[in-house]
């Protein structure tokens, strides 16, 4: 393993990797792991990965778990990068089908990652907030190690994540208020309760599970990478942990200094992104009274906010809203174009397409990424009404 420390994306204070840890002791912000990729480059060439397993612990070298330690796996990662066939019109787009990870959605990636490394290190019960994906996942993964899930989701959670959760050995608390309450109520409890707290980027690793989505797309791409990246935006952890993967793979001598464009695609209902980028801030207020059927977006105020709108603004990128009707509608566009059920959060980014297209922020013949992070057949519930 080439994981030395970890180091906190504010200040830069050093902590141990070898106990668990949630925040930087320091100033609450979240912590990165650190990879000596010196020694990396030395040991592997990206040549050699081709021969590997179809998963994301095929980079292992770069992520954290000690050598000879047996990760929890179900299978995460290798999926398929599709060219569209028509949606894109004029432009070269790419959609990475993150909707066949277990638990149907990319949040298998942070969780493998991150419940390997709890269990390595010790934890024994298991806490997130979720309003979606990550409480399936987080479950999945749990049962496979062996250890307890406890999570709490809005009222207002797809059903299918509700019951996913359970019939996964969960234990479930649904609250009558958002993820950010979800949130407060396991910080409430934690201590006395013994649960780990396995929130998004208030722990090391999940953000390490969701950087693979970098190496992965870059690889898939004959080590080149894209113009342009859209990104459906709740916590933001895949596109900090992609950024990071960009930087590490830089450093590593695998790819050059180009970066893609970054894109974060929130829903109207909740943009605080997009709100605190138009506005040219550093960090994103609370986006009160949030509501969206896209349960991944709804996010009203995330804790790595100064570490998004930093890399949209490096990228020369930028914070695209998307309303909740021209989701579902671009659902079936997609749908009967691509043959893809995406997720709300994916056709989200592909209306974003279409708004970037228009006035030329995005140019005939460029390379655009999408990324369905999810399965549209989770969302049955966003139907009932139509
Ligand atoms: C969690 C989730 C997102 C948002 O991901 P972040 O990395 O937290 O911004 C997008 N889409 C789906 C389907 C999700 O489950
Ligand atoms: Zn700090």
């Amino acid at each position: 393993m080439f994981l030395t420390h970890l180091e906190c994306s504010a200040c830069g204070r050093q902590h141990d990797w070898s106990r668990l840890q949630n925040l930087c002791a320091a100033c609450q912000k979240p912590l990165f792991a650190i990879v000596d990729l010196a020694a990396v480059s030395r040991t592997v060439k990206r040549e050699t990965l081709a021969a590997r397993e179809k998963s994301l612990w095929r980079y292992r070298e770069v992520l954290p778990l000690t050598d000879g330690v047996e990760p929890v796996s179900l299978g995460e990662g290798g999926t398929p990068l599709l060219r569209a066939q028509k949606f894109g019109g004029d432009v070269d787009l790419w959609v990475k089908d993150e909707s066949l990870n277990p638990t149907q959605s990319f949040k298998a990636r942070g969780m493998s990652v991150a419940v390997s490394m709890a269990k390595y290190l010790g934890a024994e019960k298991l806490a997130v907030p979720s309003a979606g994906n990550a409480g399936g996942a987080l479950a999945a993964y749990a049962a496979r190690a062996g250890l307890d899930a406890h999570i709490f989701m809005p009222r207002d959670t797809p059903r299918a994540n509700i019951i996913e959760c359970r019939e996964l050995g969960a234990h479930v608390t649904l609250i009558d208020g958002l993820i950010t309450d979800c949130a407060a109520e396991i910080a409430r409890r934690k201590e006395e309760e013994g649960w780990f707290d396995m929130s998004t980027l208030k722990e090391p690793y999940r953000v390490e599970g969701k950087k693979t989505l970098g190496y992965e797309l870059v690889e898939q791409l004959g080590w080149q990478l894209p113009d342009v990246i859209l990104y459906p935006t709740g916590g933001g952890t895949g596109l900090i942990g992609m950024w990071k993967a960009f930087t590490e793979m830089e450093s590593l001598g695998w790819i050059s200094k180009k970066r893609p464009r970054m894109f974060a695609v929130q829903a109207t209902g909740c943009s605080p992104i997009v709100r605190a980028f138009e506005a040219g801030e550093k960090t994103a207020a609370e986006f009160r009274n949030a509501h969206t059927i896209a349960s991944g977006l709804r996010v009203p105020k995330a804790i790595g906010d100064f570490l998004i709108l930093k890399l949209l603004h490096q990228s020369n990128g930028g914070a695209v809203a998307v309303d909740d009707e021209e989701m579902i509608r671009t659902m079936r566009e997609v749908g009967s174009k691509e043959g893809l059920f995406v997720c709300p959060e994916a056709a989200a980014c592909f209306a974003a397409l279409k708004l970037l297209q228009r006035p030329g922020k995005i140019a005939p013949g460029e390379r655009v990424v999408i990324f369905n992070t999810g399965a549209g057949i989770k969302y049955l519930d966003c139907y009932e009404s139509q």
